[in-house]
């Protein structure tokens, strides 16, 4: 296999970027790969591990207690519902074949390469482009040195396999009769649909919004994944004989029931679309709005007129959240001509390097400053991240939004037992007031839409994401993957959601076949 003294021959190589000054002129993608050859040297780091983590897509619960726990110390294996958001996540979750394709690039045989990526992932076109790549922190090189650069090389492996032909519709040679709708195109009703289509059954996918997606149309800006190969896919499926309805909103119990008489399944991959919101004085001052809605009008501004929305043009923003959406508002807002950008954050800020806490093969959860955040401070000379900030209200004027008071918090870590958890109090006198005429919320999202369980007629859990069982939710016939039953997650996540629930239908559906 391969080259054994690679990662000691080649140093880690990634591509190249647009400077940020360049780049805010428009929502175009800023990131391109090394040449071909390049890729194939970059391939050649991987050491084919004896015990490689990279593709293991294990979850990490300090609290379970089986399996690898005692040979890393933390580890613990997936349970039915994992939570890949409270845990941490060890390598890739669809368990791509990382060091087979590596090597396969390698050696320059890129068309094989591509049938092996594609054996465990319908879509690296999407996870090549927005995946946190918790593979690249799980791989032997990074325990003192660099990773092997995993998320260029499955970008490189499926656009070189767009280029040459080999990203084909898959039309199944024999039909099962059997007809599945699915509610809801973001990756998971798009990876269900295509599990689904390939074991023969008809798959026809329900979309309220006017183009397919969900949030990798209406959500992730353009700059980080450009619409034009989010359709490219679409029409992929949709020459592979998935029907799509869009502009379809199945929310009410009426055009529920209708669908379930029409289809044998109904899988409802409806997201975990219901915004974390804060409500302080203040909240319903115009001026503060959801982050998502901000997104949403931007991609669909530029779709629609190929202008950018101007919601923040000349505006001081600030956005409340630290998360992936809250980077995307602080990009967005300045390719949108805001005059300032703040962004509060309520923990402290991360350290430089892992603590024992987070040891390795975990996803790291050290300080980083993702694309929007260097492009803030290349425009605005300082860094726009307050760290443990509390708001408590917005302050307006004739009912519009001129501010925020917010109070810094300090932390301290209190031990209950055996385990420790941190907690915050207000700093007294520390509160102060902060200019914002735009007020953007990316606190995270709480779960599925409460109008579904109505709808439906199907229970939600604690956490108001839909309860299943074997990704069966509570009515006959009603299947849930994704975001709404795993709650807000990764599109890597969803896709694998997705994939085991469409092989949980097709399993059910084979055996009312027999019986
Ligand atoms: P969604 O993508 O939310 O799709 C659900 C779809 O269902 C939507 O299109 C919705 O309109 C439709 N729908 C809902 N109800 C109905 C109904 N009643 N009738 C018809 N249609 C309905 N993850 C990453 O891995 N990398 C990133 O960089 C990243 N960035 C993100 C940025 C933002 C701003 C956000 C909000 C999330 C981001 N995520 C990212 C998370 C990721 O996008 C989600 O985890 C993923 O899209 C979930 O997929 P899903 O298919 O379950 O749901």
């Amino acid at each position: 296999m391969g080259n054994p003294r690679g990662f000691l021959d080649f140093e880690r190589v990634e591509g190249s970027a647009l400077e940020p000054e360049q780049r805010l002129k428009n929502y175009k993608e800023f990131y391109s790969l090394p040449s071909k050859e390049e890729q194939e040297r970059q391939g050649g780091r991987c050491m084919n591990c004896g015990v490689a983590f990279c593709h293991t897509g294990i979850i990490a619960r300090k609290s379970t207690p089986v399996s690898l726990k005692s040979a890393l110390g933390v580890i613990s294996c997936a349970e039915e519902k994992p939570s890949p958001i409270s845990g941490g996540d060890v390598g890739c979750p669809l368990h791509n074949l990382i060091p087979e394709w590596n090597d396969l690039i390698y050696r320059g045989l890129w068309s094989e390469a591509y049938d092996r990526l594609s054996l465990t992932n319908p879509f690296p076109d999407f996870t090549g482009k927005v995946c946190p790549a918790p593979c690249e922190d799980s791989c032997v090189c990074a325990i003192n040195g660099e990773s092997v650069t995993i998320k260029n090389n499955e970008l490189a492996i499926v656009e070189n396999a767009f280029k040459s032909g080999l990203v084909k519709p898959f039309i199944p040679k024999k039909r099962s009769g059997k007809k599945i709708a699915i509610i809801g195109s973001g990756p998971a009703g798009l990876a269900c649909a295509w599990e689904l289509n390939a074991r023969g059954h008809k798959v026809v996918v329900y979309e309220r919004n006017d183009r397919a997606g969900g949030l990798l149309m209406y959500g992730i800006p353009d700059m980080k994944l450009d619409k034009s190969l989010v359709q490219r896919r679409l029409d992929i499926l949709a020459r592979s004989e998935i029907e799509f309805k869009t502009g379809y909103a199945v929310d009410s119990k009426k055009k529920a029931e209708e669908i379930l008489k029409s289809y044998d399944v109904l899988v409802l991959a409806t997201g975990a679309s219901k915004p974390i919101d804060l409500q302080i004085e203040g909240r319903q001052s115009e001026g503060v709005m959801f982050a998502l809605d901000f997104l949403t009008a931007s991609t669909k501004s530029l779709l629609d007129s190929g202008k950018g929305a101007q919601i923040a043009k000349g505006k001081d923003v600030l956005i409340i959240g630290s998360g992936d959406t809250s980077v995307d508002c602080v990009a967005v807002a300045l390719r949108q001509g805001a005059k300032s950008i703040t962004r509060f954050e309520r923990s402290p800020k991360r350290p430089q390097s892992r603590p024992l806490s987070n040891p390795w093969p975990l996803k790291k959860q050290t300080f980083s400053t993702d694309y929007g955040l260097k492009e803030a401070i290349a425009h605005f000379g300082k860094d726009v991240r307050e760290y443990q900030k509390l708001t408590k209200a917005f302050v307006s004027k004739n009912g519009k939004v001129c501010g925020a008071l917010a109070c810094e918090l300090e932390w301290r870590v209190v031990s209950e037992g055996a385990e420790s958890r941190r907690i915050s109090s207000e700093v007294s006198g520390s509160q102060k007031e902060y200019k914002a005429d735009l007020v953007l919320l990316a606190m995270g999202f709480s779960g599925a839409e409460d109008a579904l369980a109505g709808s439906f007629g199907i229970e939600l859990d604690g956490r108001t994401n839909i309860k299943t069982h074997n990704y069966r939710a509570s009515r006959a016939k009603v299947y849930a993957c994704g975001d709404a039953r795993m709650g807000q997650s990764l599109v890597v996540w969803a896709i694998k959601d997705a994939i085991e629930c469409a092989k949980a239908i097709d399993k059910d559906l084979c055996q009312e076949h027999k019986s």
